[in-house]
C-alpha cells in the first residue's frame, strides 16, 4: 500500500475526491498504460497520467519536434525544436522531472503489427494520440482480440471526438469507422488547422475516462461517442451501438482482424501537417546509425544523435530512424518520397 506522508500529501486534492479515495489511488499506482502517439493529444494526455500517479507510463512516437508543433504541443520547447530532438525522448525527459515516482517508458518507433503486441504487453489501457485512421484500426483489432480497452481521440479545427471501447461490452472503432477515409475525404490539421485548446479539450476527455476505468468505476464510463465542437461551444453524447446486422462489424462481430493479421496497411504515409512522408521497411529492422552517417557525409550536411541521422539537402530533408523508418520532409507525394530514400538510403 501506499504510505509514504509525501506521497500522500502530493495527491491529496485527487483522493479526496471521494469516488477516487485512497484505494483508487493505489489502483493508478499500480496501473500500466501505453500512449500511443506523442503529439498534440499524446503530449497532454501523457502529463495528465503522470500527474495524476499512473504507476508505468509508457509512450510511443515516430515523429522528431519541429517548430509547428509548439503551438500545442504541450511537453516541448525551442530547444527541442531546434535540435529535432525525438519527441518521445524529448516528452520522457519532461515526464520525469514532472514525477520522478512514475515509471516513464519511451519507443521512438512507428506502430505496426509487428511491435503492437509488444509494446502494449503488460498494460491495462492503451489511449490513442495518433494522427491516423489505419493506427486507429490496427489498435481497434489489437484491443478486440486482446480484450484490452482503448480510448480514441480526434482533434482537427476546433472539433474533436472521444469514444472509449470496452471490448465485448461497447461499440468498437470499427463500428464507428469501418475502413479509413480515402485521401481527402476527412479534414485534417493541414487542411483545416487545429486549435491548442480544442486538443486539451478531447485529451482531457480521454483522461477523464482513464481514471475512470484504471480506478474500477465502470459504472460511469462513457459508452456512447462523444462529439465536441467548440467555435461556437456544443457538446452532444451520441448512442453508438455495436454493430450486430447480417453484415455485422468486421471486427467485434466477425473477428477478423485484417490490420492485425497484415491484410491491411503497412503503407508509407503521408504525415498529418507535415509535408513530409513516412516510408518503412517492409519488416522491422536495425540499423547501423554511425555507419550510415559516415556514408551520406558527402552527400549533404548530416547530423545524428542516438536515435536518428538527418540528411538535409536543400529544400528536403531525410531522417533515418534506428528502426528503418525513413520520414521525408519537403515532399507532400509517397512517390517523390520513395525516389528520395531509394537514391540516397537505398530502400
Ligand atoms: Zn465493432
Amino acid at each position: 500500500m501506499i504510505s509514504s506522508d509525501t506521497h500522500f500529501e502530493r495527491y491529496s486534492r485527487q483522493t479526496r475526491f471521494a469516488p477516487i479515495g485512497a484505494t483508487g489511488q493505489q489502483r493508478l499506482s499500480e496501473s500500466a498504460v501505453l500512449v500511443l502517439g506523442c503529439g498534440a493529444l499524446g503530449s497532454a494526455i501523457a502529463n495528465a497520467l503522470v500527474r495524476s500517479g499512473v504507476g508505468t507510463v509508457r509512450i510511443v512516437d515516430r515523429d522528431f519536434v519541429e517548430e509547428s508543433n509548439l503551438q500545442r504541443q504541450l511537453l516541448f520547447d525551442e530547444a527541442d525544436a531546434a535540435a529535432g530532438a525525438p519527441k518521445a525522448i524529448a516528452a520522457a525527459e519532461k515526464l520525469r522531472a514532472i514525477n520522478s515516482q512514475v515509471r516513464i517508458e519511451s519507443h521512438v518507433a512507428d506502430v505496426t503489427r509487428h511491435n503492437l503486441p509488444q509494446l502494449a504487453a503488460g498494460v491495462q489501457l492503451i489511449i490513442d494520440g495518433t494522427d491516423n485512421f489505419e493506427t486507429r484500426l490496427l489498435l481497434n483489432d489489437y484491443s478486440v482480440r486482446e480484450g484490452v480497452p482503448w480510448i480514441y481521440g480526434g482533434v482537427v479545427g476546433a472539433e474533436g471526438q472521444v469514444l472509449v471501447v470496452l471490448p465485448g461490452e461497447s461499440a468498437c472503432f470499427a463500428c464507428l469507422l469501418p475502413e479509413p477515409p480515402a485521401p481527402g475525404e476527412t479534414q485534417t490539421c493541414d487542411t483545416t488547422g487545429v486549435l491548442g485548446p480544442a486538443v486539451s479539450v478531447i485529451a482531457a476527455l480521454q483522461c477523464i475516462e482513464a481514471l475512470k476505468i484504471l480506478t474500477h468505476s465502470m459504472d460511469v464510463v462513457t459508452r456512447e461517442l462523444i462529439v465536441v465542437d467548440l467555435w461556437p461551444i456544443r457538446f452532444r453524447i451520441l448512442t453508438l451501438s455495436p454493430n450486430t446486422g447480417a453484415e455485422g462489424c468486421r471486427v467485434c462481430q466477425q473477428h477478423q482482424f485484417d490490420w492485425l493479421s497484415g491484410q491491411r496497411g503497412g503503407e508509407p504515409v503521408v504525415l498529418c501537417g507535415r509535408n513530409a512522408v513516412q516510408i518503412s521497411p517492409s519488416t522491422p529492422q536495425h540499423v547501423d546509425l554511425p555507419r550510415i552517417a559516415a556514408q551520406l557525409a558527402s552527400v549533404g550536411a548530416v547530423t545524428q544523435n542516438a536515435h536518428l541521422v538527418r540528411l538535409s539537402l536543400g529544400q528536403q530533408q531525410l531522417t533515418l530512424f534506428a528502426d528503418g523508418r525513413v520520414i521525408v520532409s519537403g515532399v507532400d507525394e509517397v512517390a517523390a518520397a520513395r525516389k528520395l530514400v531509394a537514391q540516397y538510403m537505398g530502400m
